[in-house]
């Protein structure tokens, strides 16, 4: 099931302001996902890798595929040769890995940090002084494959909206940061990935340049994942 006038409506809020709407597809048939692209729709958001890798395989070659799930060393090599933009970097290993298949397929690769905002133990992320020795490393040039584009964040799955705000702004606050420390006149450091169904209203007031939309388009997942 798609929900095209609530993509319309996501479109037309978003385009003007520059924002960029990923259609988060995880679990969902490929169907569903070309009903999308024949609507004129390109970036898509999988977790999983081998069901990224499926979906690939059978649909246009013009989407633009945004990794958004914990990534695993062993398995860059599968998304390498066409991965647009993956959003989850949360430890240097993982950096070099992407930059080593990035290289073997002769392309650069964009990625997001992944920072640990939520209050919730259960996320993944770089904690603030994990992100800068991952930057300091990053700073020494040897990754020539893989540009950094921003950071990516989830805010705590609470009714508290108070609480989901001040999350969302302490990201912003480290994107900004970021961008002035060690990505000085460098314009492509310019994503900040945050806001999901149930909270992309409030990260779009804190300064979120992309965000990731599944369940207000697709319908809710079954288990919900
Ligand atoms: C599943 C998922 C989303 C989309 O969640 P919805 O609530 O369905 O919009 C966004 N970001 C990440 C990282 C996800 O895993």
């Amino acid at each position: 099931m798609v929900n095209k006038t609530a993509w319309q409506d996501l479109r037309s809020t978003f385009d003007p302001q520059g924002i960029t709407l990923v259609a988060v597809s995880k679990t969902r048939p490929a169907e569903d996902i070309h009903a999308l692209y024949e609507s004129g729709h390109r970036d898509f958001g999988e977790n999983y890798v081998q069901e990224l890798v499926e979906k690939q395989q059978q649909l246009p070659g013009d989407i633009r595929w945004h990794f958004i799930g914990h990534l695993q060393t062993n398995k860059v090599k599968q998304i390498a040769p066409f991965v647009q933009l993956i959003h989850s970097v949360d430890r240097l290993k993982l950096l070099a890995e992407i930059d080593k298949h990035a290289k073997n397929s002769d392309r650069m690769i964009d990625v997001l940090l992944q920072i640990y905002i939520a209050e919730e133990e259960t996320k993944f992320g770089l904690d603030e002084k994990e992100v800068i020795h991952l930057l300091d490393h990053y700073a020494g040039g040897s990754y020539r494959n893989v540009r950094i584009r921003g950071v990516m964040g989830m805010a705590s799955f609470s009714e508290d909206e108070q609480q989901v705000r001040a999350e969302f702004k302490r990201l912003h606050d480290v994107f900004r940061n970021l961008q002035q420390t060690y990505f000085l006149g460098k314009g492509y450091f310019d994503i900040c990935s945050m806001g999901m169904s149930g909270d992309y209203k409030i990260a779009v007031e804190e300064g979120s340049t992309m965000v990731r939309i599944g369940s207000l388009l697709f319908g809710a997942r079954t288990p919900s994942v």
